[in-house]
C-alpha cells in the first residue's frame, strides 16, 4: 500500500517534485484522492452561527480550492444523546438535506472527497441525558451519564447506521466512524469505561462488539462501494485503556469486517498526557502507526503534530502510513496541499500548535478559528481583492503586527515600506521562539518574512523611524509594541532585578535561585526557560516518552505508565510569585496551562499567590504572604510585570495631522497577545 519514491513518481508524472509521495493518489475502498494530504475531521460549531451554510461553504471550499486530497467533515451525531455540543448536527431523518448536498457539491466540484465523520460523543456529550456504556462520570465532564440499556446499544447501531446512508443522501462519498479519543465507541472499547455485563462488555470480544455491528451493519445497508473509514484508538494513554495488544488485534478485526481504512487516534481528551500540544514532538506517535500498518493491508491514516510537508513526506516516506490527517493545519493554511503540490512549501503558514485560537476556544463553545490565519472559519467577514486606492504606507515596528499589517497591505496593492529599529523582525516572537518546546515559532517568522518578499514590502531593518524620515508617507501604522513594565518596589534598581527581556534575549544569565514577579504568560515562559537552563528547541519523542512513561511493552494497558515517568531535569529553583489570590496561570490557554503547571509541581517550582512585594535587597526579595513575611534568599529577581505600551512617535506624528493608525501592543498592552495583533492587522489592512 505504501508508495514507493518511484511508483508515486509516475502515477503523477512528478518527477523532481519534492514531496512525491504526499502528491501521490490514494485508494480508500471504492474511493480515489488524487494526493495523500487529508483534512482531519474538526468541531467548528459554525452551525451556530448566523448565515452557517454560507460560511461553511466559504471555509470548507478556501480547503478544496487548496487542493487537499480529501475532507473529513466535523462529527455528525448519529441522535440528539450523541451530541458532542447542544446546537450542532444531527444526521438522521430531520438534517436539511437541501442544506448537506449544497455543501457537499461546492468542495466535490474541485474534485475533492468529501466524507462525513460520524461520532457520539457518550459520556462527553455537553447535554442533560448523556449516555455511556457504564454509568461513570468523565473527569472533563461534570454530568454523570446514564447507561444505555442493551436494547439502547442496538438502537444505537441502528441510528449509526441510518446516520450512513443520512450521509450518503446528502452527498457524502463515505464515513469515518470516531471510535477513539474517548467518545462512545472507544468508551465501549475501553475496560476504563466499560464495565458492562451483557453482550456488550466484559471480554474484549464483548467490548468490540458496539463497534464491529455498527461496521457490518453500515456495510450490509450501503453497499460495498461505500467506503468506512474509522478513526481507532492506536494509543489510549489514560489508566485502564487498551494495551497495544488489543488495539492490534481490533485494527485486524476492523479489516476482516470491512473496513477500508484506519485513522490514528492518539490518547482521550481527558488524558494527562499531551498529544497536540507545542511539547508534544512532532509526528510523535509514529511508533504506535506503524506497529497497526504492520498488521492490516488497508490504508493507515497517520495524525498528530503533522504540521509541515517535510513531516509528512518522512512518515510515508518510513513506512509508517499511507496518508496524513491534519486538522489544524488546515486552518492555518487553506492552500497547504495546493503549496505542496506546486513546490511553493516555503509559503505554508506553518500551525504553531499553540491551541490559542482553535481548541481553546472549543473548550469554551466559541467557533474557532487561529492565530496565524484570523480568516479561518470566517472567511466572510473578510474581503477579497486590489484596493482601488493605493496608498504609500509606512509601518514602524516589525514585530509580528507590523508585519502582518505590511504584507496584508501590500497584497492589495498599496506601496509599504516596514521600518524595525533592530536588525530582525519577529519582536516579541523572538523571544517566544527561544521557551523550551517553543521552536514552532520560528515557522510563523519565517512564513511572515517570506511573505514580506513576495508581496514587495519595503523592509528597512536597522532604520529608527522618526516623523522626519516619516514625511513622504500618507498614512503611518505605529506597530511599535510594547515594553516591560516595572513595578514600583522598594529596590528595584538592585543588581539583582532583571527584565524576562535580559534574560530570554541572554542578555543576563540569572543565578540557582530565582524569584519571577509576575505569573502572566510571559512570567510562565520564563520560568520554563530557567528550568531548563535554555530552549527554542523542538520537542523530541525520546524526551517525551520519559517524560510522560511511554510503554514499550504492548501489554501495557494504556500504553504508558504514569509512575515511570520522569521528573524533567532542572537548572535552577525557582519562586513563582503573582499578588492577585488564586490558583497561578489562570490566563493561560485553557488546554494546556495544565501541562505547565504540572511540569512545575514536578520540578518543584514554588508557586506562591496573594503576594506582597516588600523590598528587594543583598538578602533577596522580601514579601509578605497571607500576613506572613518572609524572604526569598534569591540570587536573581525577573521582572515578568506584564507591559505597557510604547507609543513615543504617536504625538509628535498627531501633531503633523498625518493618518495615523495603532495596533498591536502599541494600541492597548494590556492583554497583548498575539492573536489579536494579526486579526487587528488584518482587519486594518483590509479596510484600507
Ligand atoms: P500578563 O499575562 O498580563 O501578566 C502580567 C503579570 O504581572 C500578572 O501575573 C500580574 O499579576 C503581574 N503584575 C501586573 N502588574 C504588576 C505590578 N505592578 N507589580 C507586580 N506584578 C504585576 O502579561 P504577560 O505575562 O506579560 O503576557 C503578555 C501577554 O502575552 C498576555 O496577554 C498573554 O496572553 C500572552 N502570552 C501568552 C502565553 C501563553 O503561553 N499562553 C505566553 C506568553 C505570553 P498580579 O497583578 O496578580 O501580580
Ligand atoms: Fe494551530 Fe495555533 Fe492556529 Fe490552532 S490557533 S490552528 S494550534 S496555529
Amino acid at each position: 500500500m505504501s508508495p514507493t519514491k518511484a511508483s508515486a513518481r509516475s502515477e503523477i508524472g512528478g518527477a523532481g517534485k519534492k514531496f512525491p509521495l504526499l502528491s501521490s493518489a490514494l485508494k480508500i475502498g471504492s474511493m480515489t484522492l488524487s494526493n495523500r494530504m487529508i483534512m482531519g475531521s474538526m468541531h467548528t460549531r459554525m452551525e451556530t452561527m448566523d448565515r452557517p451554510l454560507e460560511r461553511e461553504i466559504a471555509f470548507y471550499e478556501a480547503r478544496a480550492r487548496g487542493h487537499i486530497g480529501m475532507i473529513v467533515s466535523g462529527g455528525f451525531a448519529p441522535n440528539s444523546q450523541g451530541l458532542i455540543d447542544p446546537g450542532c448536527f444531527i444526521m438522521n431523518d430531520g438534517i436539511d438535506k437541501g442544506y448537506h448536498q449544497e455543501l457537499t457539491s461546492a468542495v466535490k466540484q474541485h474534485g475533492v472527497r468529501f466524507v462525513a465523520q460520524l461520532l457520539h460523543a457518550g459520556r462527553y456529550a455537553k447535554i442533560d441525558d448523556s449516555v455511556a456504556p457504564s454509568s461513570l462520570k468523565a473527569p472533563i465532564n461534570s454530568r454523570m451519564p446514564r447507561a444505555l440499556s442493551t436494547k439502547e446499544v442496538w438502537e444505537t447501531i441502528a441510528d449509526f447506521t441510518r446516520a450512513a446512508l443520512k450521509a450518503k443522501e446528502c452527498g457524502y462519498e463515505g464515513i469515518e466512524l470516531m471510535g477513539s479519543e474517548g467518545y462512545l465507541i472507544n468508551q465501549f472499547l475501553s475496560p476504563r469505561t466499560n464495565h458492562r455485563d451483557d453482550e456488550f462488555g466484559g471480554s474484549w470480544e464483548n467490548r468490540q462488539r458496539f463497534l464491529l455491528e455498527i461496521v457490518r451493519s453500515i456495510r450490509a445497508a450501503a453497499g460495498d462501494d461505500f467506503p468506512i473509514m474509522c478513526r481507532m484508538s492506536m494509543l489510549e494513554l489514560v489508566d485502564g485503556g487498551m494495551p497495544q495488544r488489543e488495539i492490534l488485534e481490533l485494527a485486524q478485526a476492523l479489516q476482516e469486517n470491512g473496513v477500508n481504512s484506519l485513522t490514528s487516534g492518539i490518547g482521550w481528551h481527558e488524558s494527562r498526557v499531551p498529544t497536540v500540544a507545542q511539547v508534544t514532538p512532532r509526528a510523535a506517535f509514529k511508533r504506535e502507526i506503524a506497529a497497526v500498518k504492520a498488521v492490516v493491508d488497508i490504508p493507515v491514516i497517520a495524525t498528530n503534530r503533522i504540521n509541515t510537508p517535510e513531516v509528512g513526506e518522512a512518515i510515508l516516506e518510513e513506512g509508517v502510513a499511507d496518508a496524513v490527517y491534519m486538522a489544524r493545519p488546515m486552518l492555518a493554511d487553506p492552500d497547504f496541499a495546493r503549496k505542496v503540490l506546486h513546490g511553493n512549501e516555503k509559503l505554508i503558514n506553518v500551525c504553531i500548535a499553540c491551541n490559542q485560537a482553535c481548541l481553546d476556544h472549543i473548550f469554551v463553545s466559541k467557533v474557532p478559528t487561529c492565530l496565524v490565519n484570523p480568516r479561518a472559519a470566517r472567511e466572510v467577514e473578510f474581503p477579497e481583492g486590489k484596493t482601488d486606492k493605493p496608498e504609500n504606507i509606512a509601518v514602524v515596528g516589525g514585530g509580528v503586527a507590523g508585519m502582518v499589517f505590511a504584507m496584508e497591505a501590500a497584497d492589495r496593492g498599496h506601496s509599504v515600506t516596514l521600518f524595525e529599529q533592530g536588525n530582525s523582525l519577529g519582536g516579541l516572537l523572538n523571544l517566544a521562539k527561544v521557551i523550551p518546546s517553543k521552536g514552532e515559532f520560528n515557522d510563523f517568522i519565517r512564513y511572515l518574512s517570506e511573505r514580506l518578499l513576495e508581496t514587495g514590502v519595503n523592509v528597512r531593518l536597522g532604520e529608527r523611524a522618526t516623523p522626519a524620515l516619516l514625511e513622504d508617507y500618507e498614512r503611518i501604522v505605529i506597530a511599535t509594541g510594547v515594553v516591560p513594565r516595572i513595578p514600583e518596589i522598594e529596590g528595584i534598581d538592585h543588581p539583582s532585578v532583571v527584565t524576562y527581556e535580559d534574560v530570554l534575549t541572554g542578555k543576563m544569565t540569572p543565578g540557582s535561585r530565582v524569584a519571577v514577579i509576575g505569573a502572566g504568560g510571559i512570567g510562565f515562559d520564563t520560568a520554563e526557560f530557567l528550568l531548563s537552563g535554555g530552549g527554542g528547541e523542538y520537542a523530541n519523542r525520546e524526551d517525551y516518552a520519559k517524560e510522560y512513561g511511554l510503554a514499550d511493552n504492548a501489554d501495557v494497558s494504556g500504553g504508558f505508565q504514569p509512575d515511570a515517568a520522569m521528573a524533567p531535569k532542572i537548572q535552577r529553583e525557582i519562586f513563582l510569585l503573582q499578588r492577585s489570590e488564586g490558583r497561578l496561570g489562570k490566563t493561560l490557554s485553557i488546554t494546556t496551562d495544565w501541562i505547565k503547571r504540572t511540569r512545575f509541581a514536578k520540578s518543584g517550582v514554588q508557586m506562591r499567590s496573594g503576594v506582597d512585594y516588600r523590598r528587594i535587597d543583598d538578602k533577596g526579595l522580601h514579601i509578605t504572604v497571607n500576613g506572613i513575611d518572609e524572604t526569598l534568599a534569591v540570587d536573581t529577581v525577573v521582572i515578568c510585570a506584564g507591559q505597557i505600551a510604547e507609543t513615543s512617535l504617536e504625538k509628535p506624528l498627531r501633531a503633523s495631522g498625518k493618518t495615523i493608525n495603532m495596533i498591536g501592543g502599541a494600541l492597548f498592552a494590556t492583554e497583548l497577545d498575539a492573536q489579536r495583533a494579526v486579526d487587528e492587522a488584518t482587519r486594518l489592512a483590509l479596510s484600507i
